[in-house]
């Protein structure tokens, strides 16, 4: 056996599917000094017993591209390493039940096509022509994804360490990292074989993930549930068909009853996400053994009994065969079901690669992200959705892990529409006036926990979760958010808004500090800005408002969700010997917002704070007693200001802006009408228009980019793309949507070809426009080109709108 090397400059903790693909990718990159350790033997977690399902499909952007990356390396990785592999592409027939799951298909297949991936819809009788077995009667219709297959996971993991140990990586097998501690700079871990210092560590351990977590001081956000799939004799007739038609039968997914059937030699496999779940390893009298390698649970054949029905009733021939043999695994979910892949928050040089629910087919793509990570810093892919820090402490609560995993098991394929905001897990951070808005009818969504409301409801209004599960524009909630955005138009909203970032800066050289970070100009005091966070690509890493409150003090202001990642972003770029402090004081504050045009009028009976302070200014007034800093800014876009408070004042000071506001016409107002009035100011959101899929010039924001500096990250990649000129282009389109307006990644097309996406889209109700955000090849970005953009598999003719807000295109209504 391998001995146990004294340093490395990376040790992976985990060697499973994950653990070895990163191995491998990073030795790819060139990294070769970089050491597995394995507490048995390779695979000995989750992955000697997954059922080895490498689908491409996912309604996620970026796991999409993780996917087909894997199953385009898994390709030729046989003959790449030389190992052997038994991996079939057979395709997949997933089942669409109803119309809206027809939608989903047809988003996909738009998704995938940009992708460079072939998927199509098949009609329900072109499906029994490559599924002959299939009962049709009901269904809508199907997508087929011929990349679909299955690999052998033990032989995956084989090969990619041996592709790594080829290049010289080492693995080191029955090897557990039982401590770990920080020495100058260094990670030491310790094993049962000796210690091994190392530059950067990564936790691969699968379920294991939170122990492993812990020696670092680091608390991972997830659970682990119990998975099952059954295996099944050999069915005569299949076998025979199989022979005769010379490949097996495709992949089957009924995604609306929630289980995958494969052809497993001339057997079945039957795998059923099954609603009545079971977690484990959650409660005081099941805790988690200290060591579970190559071990599985007791068959629990009764939870599964309805879906071996349905599939019988579907694939008659199923009813023939007899059981051999069942599996029941821990698998494990983070609160979204999506991996942790990235740094690990709060850190130093730890990354994880852990708490995967699809960890054979996205090994390949996890691998080469988590290599980007640790060599570079950054990835190809904006890859936010599977980003450790998208979760901050109140996520790794137990009881919310537990609630959020057992709900996205039991709904492991549901469709994800825009108007259902899942209900478990909920209530973790709440508003002082939470019960006052709820009153009022608030419909609420959670942000980094925080719950905001999202529209308001009317007595008698539909609100139950069924008359959400629509893709379209209209339902219960539509005449509301309109009302919303006519009452800021015409008189005022407010919008109780908790949880916003907040980080404060001050210290002696914090100002040219941020100066050298940001790609534009710092605000003087006494005034608030936007400012851009660049990477040395260029590529938009953050957006954060600058409130300068004096020289070298200033509050940093940004997205909810964006709490860690933005925190991270700004402590790694402090110099070790800086004399500011950078604190984060978001739990500190809270933040209404006040739009519309008797704004001004309301706020003078209850403050007497300068209302004719310009646009972008703030100031440090009184409402009821309290202090605030109001804030002359709107996203909204109109005139309005934002109501910075201690979070304990809150309500005190919503209660007699409220009262003020009645014989003005003040309404409530939640978040989905605020993106819908932001929209018509072409106001980019996070991690949707902005992200680090796009540098600042292709994200149209150009005049947030200060060229006289000497320097500030990124200029220098910026200045040559400026020179080169951009190759797509940020762009406002108006859209002849139908029913639905266009979702994040939606294909734009131009003499029938791909010409670019949407970042986000909406209906502008001020305008009476369907609007779309989005990025077009540069060539095409100038006002007035015909488009088309595909929303849900149907293309709608759009139009690219000048380079300025759709609504009130010279900001005279936001700085009356
Ligand atoms: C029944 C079932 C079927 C499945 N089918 C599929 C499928 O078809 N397709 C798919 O994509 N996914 C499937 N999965 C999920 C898949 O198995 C996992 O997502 C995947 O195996 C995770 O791989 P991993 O490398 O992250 O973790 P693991 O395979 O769990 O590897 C983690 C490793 O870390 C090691 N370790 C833990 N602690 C330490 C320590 N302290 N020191 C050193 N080593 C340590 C463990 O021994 C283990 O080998 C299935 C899961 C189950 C349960």
């Amino acid at each position: 056996m391998a001995e146990l090397p004294t340093t490395a400059r990376v040790v992976i903790i985990g060697g499973g599917a994950v653990g070895a693909s990163s191995l491998y990718h990073l030795a790819k990159a060139g990294w070769t000094d970089c050491v597995l350790l394995e507490k048995n033997e390779l695979t000995a977690g989750s992955t000697w017993h997954a059922a080895g399902n490498v689908p491409t499909f996912s309604s996620s952007w970026s796991i999409m591209n993780m996917q087909r990356y894997s199953a385009t390396l898994y390709r030729d990785l046989g003959k790449l390493v030389d190992y052997p592999m038994n991996y079939h592409v057979t395709g997949s027939v997933r089942l669409g039940h109803s119309k809206e799951r027809l939608r989903e298909f047809k988003r996909v297949v738009g998704m995938g096509r940009y992708q460079g991936m072939d998927l199509d819809i098949l009609a329900p009788d072109e499906m029994r022509s490559k599924y002959p077995f299939l009962e049709t009667h009901d269904l809508t219709g199907a997508l087929y994804d011929p990349y679909d297959g299955d690999i052998d996971p033990a032989q995956l993991t084989q090969a990619l360490a041996k592709g790594a140990r080829d290049m010289g990586a080492k693995v080191i097998r029955f090897c557990p990292v039982t401590a770990a501690r920080r020495e100058n700079d260094e990670w030491v871990l310790t094993t049962p074989q000796g210690e091994i210092r190392c530059e950067y560590v990564v936790n691969a351990a699968g379920y294991y993930a939170r122990e492993v977590g812990k020696l670092f001081g680091r608390d991972v956000p997830m659970m682990v549930m119990s998975h099952q799939y059954m295996l099944f004799d050999t069915i005569p007739e299949l076998e025979a068909w199989s022979k005769e038609a010379g490949h097996k039968l495709p992949l089957l997914r009924d995604v609306d009853s929630s289980y995958y059937l494969r052809q497993e030699k001339y057997g079945m496999n039957l795998g059923p996400y099954e609603k009545h779940c079971k977690a484990h390893w959650v409660t005081n009298d099941d805790p988690m053994p200290e060591d579970f390698s190559f071990q599985l649970f007791p068959d629990d054949l009764e939870r599964l009994e309805w879906y071996l029905n349905d599939a019988v009733e579907r694939v008659p021939i199923l009813g023939t065969a007899g059981l051999s043999k069942m599996i029941n695994g821990p698998i494990p979910y983070a609160p979204d079901g999506n991996p942790l892949i990235g740094p690990m928050p709060g850190v130093p040089n730890a990354f994880e690669a852990c708490v995967f629910t699809f960890g054979i087919c996205q090994a390949g793509g996890a691998g080469k992200v988590l290599a980007e990570w640790v060599t570079e810093g950054q990835t190809e892919w904006d890859m936010w959705s599977c980003d450790p820090r998208r979760y901050t402490s109140f996520a790794s609560d137990q009881d919310y892990c537990v609630a959020k995993g057992m709900e996205i098991y039991g709904h492991e394929y549901a469709m994800h529409f825009p108007k259902h905001y899942w209900p478990a897990g909920r209530d973790r951070k709440l508003s002082p006036i939470h019960d006052r808005i709820k009153a009022l009818g608030a419909q609420f969504k959670p942000y980094n926990g925080w719950e905001r409301a999202m529209w308001y409801a009317k007595p008698g209004d539909d609100i139950s979760e069924e008359a959400t599960q629509t893709w379209d524009r209209k339902g219960p909630w539509s005449p509301r958010i309109e009302a919303e955005c006519l009452a800021v138009r015409d008189a005022a909203g407010i919008l109780d808004l908790p949880g916003f970032s907040r980080f404060r800066v001050k210290g002696p050289g914090a100002t040219a500090w941020l100066s050298s970070i940001i790609t534009g100009k710092v605000p003087k005091p006494g005034r608030i800005g936007l400012a851009y966070f660049a990477d040395d690509k260029g590529r938009i890493v953050t957006e954060m408002s600058v409130m300068m409150l004096d020289e070298d003090f200033f509050f940093l202001i940004t997205a909810a969700t964006a709490q860690w990642h933005d925190l991270e972003w700004l402590r790694k770029l402090k110099p070790t010997d800086a004399s500011f402090t950078i604190d984060d004081v978001t739990e500190a504050f809270s933040c209404q917002i006040l739009s519309g045009p008797a704004s001004r009028a309301i706020l003078a009976e209850v403050t007497d704070a300068d209302l004719t302070k310009p646009w972008l200014t703030h100031q440090s007034c009184q409402i009821a007693g309290k202090w605030l800093q109001l804030v002359r800014v709107s996203f909204a876009g109109e005139l309005g200001w934002e109501l910075h408070t201690k979070i304990e004042d809150t309500a005190d000071i919503f209660d007699a802006v409220w009262a003020a506001g009645q014989k003005h016409g003040l309404q409530p107002f939640g978040m989905e009408a605020l993106d819908c009035l932001r929209i018509e100011k072409g106001y980019r959101a996070w991690k949707g228009d902005l992200s680090t899929d796009y540098t600042v010039l292709q994200g149209g924001l150009d005049r947030f980019i200060d060229w006289s500096k000497d320097d500030f990250n990124g200029k220098a990649a910026l200045l040559k793309e400026k020179q080169l000129g951009v190759s797509k282009r940020f762009v406002t389109l108006v859209v002849d949507a139908g029913d639905c307006d266009a979702p994040y990644m939606s294909t734009l097309w131009h003499d029938g070809a791909v010409v670019g996406e949407t970042t986000s889209g909406n209906w502008g109700y001020r305008t009476g426009k369907s609007i779309a955000l989005g990025m077009l090849r540069a060539d095409l970005a100038g006002p007035g080109t015909q488009v088309e953009v595909e929303i849900f598999g149907d293309r709608f003719k759009a139009t690219v709108q000048p380079d300025q807000p759709l609504w009130d295109p010279s900001n005279e209504r936001l700085k009356a």
